[in-house]
C-alpha cells in the first residue's frame, strides 16, 4: 500500500495560512512514507470557483516547494459521480427530497424550540408515490440526500483525536446534490478518495462530522475508508480564531520577506509537542513528523514569532539558495558577511549598497578627525590581502593608544556611514582598499 494523501482546496479564493498548513501536513506525511501527494481541485461549484484561483493555488504550492505527484479536477469527473450516484440510488442509499429551504428551516426551528437536536426528520422517505408524483407534476425539483445507516454506530480511530464515535441517528442525512443537479462536497470527495487510492485524509477538525457521514459513504461504495487525521484549527496571536488568518496567504508572506522554509518550519510544528526549530531544509521535520505529537488545543500562529524565526533561518541560508535574489555583483563572501545582520533576504541589498557606496556622510566628532587622518595613513600602509581590519585596528591601537569603542566606532562610521552592522572584519575586504581610503579621507 503506497501512502497517498491529497490536498483538496476549493478554488473559491486564495490559499490562506490554514490551508497551507493542511497542504503541508499532507505533503509531509506522503514524503515521510515515500508515498504520493496529490492535488485535487474541488471545483464542483462552478459559480464560486475561479480559474485564477486554481493558477494561484498551483503557484503558491510551487513557491512553498510542496510539489505534487498528480492532479485531478472535480469538474472533469462528473460522469464518474453520476455513475456512482446511480448505483447508490439503485441500492436505496440516496433519495430525493422536496422540502424547500424555508420548510427545512421551520423544521429546524421547531426542533430547537423543543430543545431537540435539529436532525432532519426524513420526511422525504415517508412520502407516498402519489405525493411524490404530485410534487413532480408541480414541477418541484428534488434535491438528494444520502441515507445514513441508523443501525451501525460510526466509530473510527482518528490519528490525532483518538477514538471517535457518532450515533448516526443524531446526524441528518446529508444533502449531496442540489435540485439543479450540482454536487455538494461530501459524496464527490468520498468517490474521489476511493478512485485516487487515498490512504490518509488530513484536514481540519471542522470536518469531523463530515467524516462520520463519509465513512458510511465509503462503505456504501463498497470501499475501504482511508485513515483520518483531524487537526485542531489555527488561532491568531490573540488566541482567537481571527479574520486576519483567513486573509494571510503566500502573497503577504513573500511581500514581508518570509522564506518558504520559514513557513514550513513554523506550520510543521505549531500545535505539536515538538519545538519550532530554525531549519533550512524540511527533511528533519519530515523525518520527525508524527500525528501522535499533535495536540487537541488550537495552534497559535503568531506573525511576530514567524518574523523572528525567519531571521534565524536567513542567518543560515546558503548563498546558492539566495543568489538569484541578490543584487548583481554580490558574491558569496558578501552574502556570508551580511547574513547575520538580516531579518529578510531583501535587506542584503542595503548592505551591498553600503559596500559599493556612495555612503551617507556620517557625523564624526571633532575629537575623531585627527584619529581618522591617522587611520587613512595607516590604511594606505597595511597588507590588504589577508585580514585588513585586524591589520588596521592593530596598527591604530599602537599608534594612538585607543582601544574599544573609541578605536572601532569612528572607523565603522567613516567606512559604512552607520553605527551598527556586519562584522567589520568581513565587510572591509568587500569595501576594498580604494574605497576605504577615500571614505576615511572624506570623513577626516
Ligand atoms: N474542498 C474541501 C475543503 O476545502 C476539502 C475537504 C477535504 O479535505 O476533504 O474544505
Amino acid at each position: 500500500m503506497t501512502v497517498t494523501t491529497r490536498f483538496a482546496p476549493s478554488p473559491t479564493g486564495r490559499l490562506h495560512v490554514g490551508n497551507i498548513r493542511t497542504a503541508l501536513h499532507n505533503w509531509m506525511w506522503a514524503k515521510k512514507h515515500g508515498g504520493r501527494f496529490l492535488l485535487r481541485i474541488d471545483d464542483t461549484d462552478a459559480e464560486r470557483s475561479a480559474e485564477a484561483n486554481v493558477t494561484a493555488i498551483r503557484d503558491d504550492l510551487a513557491w512553498l516547494g510542496l510539489g505534487w505527484d498528480g492532479e485531478a479536477r472535480q469538474s472533469e469527473r462528473f460522469a464518474l459521480y453520476e455513475e456512482r450516484f446511480a448505483v447508490l440510488k439503485a441500492a436505496g442509499r440516496v433519495y430525493p427530497a422536496y422540502e424547500t429551504a424555508q420548510e427545512l428551516d421551520l423544521k429546524r426551528k421547531v426542533l430547537l424550540g423543543r430543545g431537540l437536536p435539529p436532525v432532519y426528520d426524513r420526511g422525504a422517505l415517508k412520502l407516498s408515490d402519489a405525493e411524490r408524483t404530485a410534487f413532480d407534476a408541480e414541477g418541484r425539483q428534488p434535491h438528494w440526500r444520502f441515507r445514513l445507516d441508523h443501525d451501525t454506530l460510526i466509530v473510527w480511530q482518528d490519528l490525532i483525536r483518538g477514538e471517535q464515535r457518532f450515533d448516526p441517528k443524531l446526524l441528518s442525512d446529508p444533502v449531496i446534490r442540489r435540485a439543479d443537479g450540482s454536487w455538494l462536497y461530501m459524496l464527490p470527495s468520498a468517490i474521489d478518495d476511493v478512485e485516487m487510492g487515498i490512504t490518509h485524509v488530513v484536514r481540519g477538525e471542522d470536518h469531523v462530522s463530515n467524516t462520520a457521514a463519509q465513512l458510511q459513504m465509503f462503505a456504501a461504495l463498497g470501499a475501504e475508508a482511508p485513515q483520518f487525521a483531524h487537526e485542531a484549527l489555527l488561532t491568531g496571536s490573540e488566541g482567537k480564531l481571527s479574520k486576519r488568518l483567513g486573509s494571510l496567504g503566500v502573497d503577504h508572506f513573500r511581500e514581508v520577506g518570509i522564506e518558504p522554509v520559514t513557513l514550513i518550519a513554523k506550520l510543521a510544528r505549531i500545535g505539536t509537542s515538538d519545538p519550532v526549530e530554525a531549519v533550512t531544509d524540511p527533511q528533519p521535520l519530515i523525518d520527525s513528523f508524527d500525528f501522535a505529537h499533535f495536540g487537541r488545543a488550537p495552534a497559535r500562529f503568531d506573525e511576530a514569532e514567524l518574523a523572528q524565526l525567519n531571521a534565524r533561518i536567513v542567518h543560515q541560508l546558503d548563498y546558492a539558495v539566495v543568489a538569484d535574489r541578490l543584487p548583481a555583483g554580490m558574491d558569496e563572501a558578501a552574502w556570508v558577511a551580511v547574513r547575520p545582520n538580516l531579518e529578510t533576504v531583501v535587506q542584503a541589498a542595503d548592505w551591498w549598497a553600503v559596500v559599493e557606496g556612495p555612503i551617507a556622510a556620517s557625523d564624526i566628532g571633532d575629537e575623531d578627525r585627527t584619529y581618522l587622518v591617522e587611520a587613512a595613513r595607516a590604511a594606505a600602509q597595511i597588507d590588504w590581502s589577508a585580514d585588513p581590519w585586524h591589520a588596521l585596528t592593530g596598527a591604530l591601537k599602537e599608534t594612538t593608544g585607543r582601544k574599544g569603542k573609541p578605536l572601532f566606532l569612528p572607523l565603522r562610521r567613516a567606512l559604512t556611514g552607520r553605527d551598527h552592522g556586519p562584522d567589520m572584519a568581513a565587510l572591509l575586504p568587500l569595501i576594498g582598499r580604494d574605497r576605504a581610503l577615500a571614505r576615511l579621507a572624506a570623513a577626516a
